[in-house]
């Protein structure tokens, strides 16, 4: 609640921006500011400044709370919130908008084209696909069925038979509505309240215009089947959009449908950007003497996989196959490296007896400083017996220890900390 003083000021711009005398009725300003505003879009070459002239003019006189103010205080009383609002309250566009959408004048102009619309965005929706190796490898085509909304086919997205708008007129689809009252000579109090009419949403239809196949939400539900093509290469996480085909609501860009590619583990192959691994197992015997073997691929090709004549493969050995990993994304006949990761089974302990060994070092080379000892050196050896360390215990149990002694410090700098620190254990 305030006051102002009551005083005389100009009134008359806004009916000179719209060129109507101020007795003009709403029809008639409603008529001018469609003439000039045509003439004036910017979309269609028109003067920008004079258009948001245009616009500001007629959104105050075409609401008759705001005109009243305008009337008695000019643009000042609009702009120190009399109107509850001001004055520039929305963009240009949002008025013009507003008038040829909601009228129906059926112009040029409309929704459609400028990017200066009144329309909001949709929501887009994010959906996981998950796929296989084999997918991305060979290309496929998925197909999703979705239920999403879409505007009534019968009234368009209207929600009323007779396509009338279906914005609340009390209070111009805003849910709120200003009232002010002369509480005094020239005091006057504002209030700002839900709207009767809409009970605060902004819409009201008639029941008798409600439209029977939406009963007035302006939008169906529609079932869609949606084929999705993943593309030979496409990586884990791409992304592939179809645009405009989420959710349809009124006034709204469509938003999108975008579905993450999530690919699965495969029990055989792993991927690393273009390159496939997979792991093999050989015996000692096959890494020493050689080995065939065949490899089912992806696309279920059978590739003979063979060491060349002479070759001994290593414990932890990778050896690779070019062009036969994953297509690359756009350009599929570019592949990568199919790399093979060699495990050597070696034979237990007790496997091979004295005479077997015999016989090995008969064929294997002796190699190692072990074998290079003599006797003599020997005897002034200490002895020692070897056992198994498991590596990953030794790991923890030093890990643990670190803690400990960083535990140990903090106790010594910090004797506060001591109870949290047993807290967190
Ligand atoms: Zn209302
Ligand atoms: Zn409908």
């Amino acid at each position: 609640m305030f006051g102002r003083a009551h005083k005389k000021s100009d009134s008359t711009k806004y009916y000179e921006v719209l060129g109507v005398p101020q007795s003009a009725s709403q029809e008639e300003l409603k008529k001018a500011y469609r003439k000039a505003a045509i003439k004036n879009h910017p979309d269609k070459g028109g003067d920008s400044e004079k258009f948001k002239e245009l616009s500001q003019a007629y959104e105050v006189l075409s609401n008759p709370e705001k005109r009243e103010i305008y009337d008695q205080y000019g643009e000042d009383g609009l702009k120190e919130g009399l109107g509850g609002g001001g004055s520039a309250g929305g963009s240009p566009f949002d008025i013009f908008d507003q008038l040829f959408n909601g009228g129906g004048f059926g112009g040029g102009f409309g929704g459609g084209g400028s990017s200066r619309t009144r329309k909001t965005r949709g929501e887009d929706v994010t959906q996981v696909l998950k796929v296989s190796l084999e997918d991305v490898y060979n290309g496929t085509t998925k197909k999703l069925s979705l239920s999403r909304n879409v505007l009534c086919k019968k009234c368009k997205g209207k929600g009323t038979k007779s396509g009338a708008s279906s914005t609340c007129y009390g209070c111009q689809g805003s849910g709120m509505k200003v009232t002010t009252r002369q509480i005094a000579p020239g005091m006057i109090q504002q209030m700002q309240h839900v709207c009767p009419e809409c009970r605060g949403s902004g819409e009201s239809i008639n029941e008798r215009d409600r439209c029977l196949q939406c009963k007035g939400k302006k939008v169906t539900s529609e079932k869609k089947v949606l084929e999705v093509y993943v593309e030979k290469g496409m990586q884990d996480g791409q992304k592939i959009t179809f645009e405009g085909q989420a959710d349809e609501a009124p006034d709204t860009v469509t938003g999108n449908i975008v579905f993450i590619l999530q690919l699965k583990e495969h029990p055989k192959f792993k991927r690393k950007q273009d390159d496939l691994y997979v792991e093999h197992n050989v015996s000692l015997t096959e890494a020493l003497c050689g080995f065939q073997f065949v490899l089912t691929h992806l696309d279920g090709r059978q590739l003979l996989v063979k060491t060349n004549p002479g070759e001994v493969i290593r414990p932890d050995q990778y050896k690779g196959i070019n062009d036969e990993g994953m297509p690359q994304w756009g350009r599929p006949f570019m592949k990568g490296k199919l790399v093979i990761h060699f495990n050597v089974a070696f034979p237990e302990t007790g496997a091979l007896t004295l005479e077997k060994c015999k016989i090995l070092k008969t064929i294997l080379p002796s190699v190692g400083a072990s074998t290079s000892l003599s006797e003599m050196a020997l005897d002034d050896c200490e002895e020692t017996i070897l056992h198994d360390v498991n590596m990953e215990e030794e790991m923890r149990r030093k890990e643990h220890q670190r803690h400990q002694e960083a535990y140990d410090d903090d106790e010594d700098d910090e004797p506060g900390m001591h109870r949290v620190g047993c807290n967190q254990q």
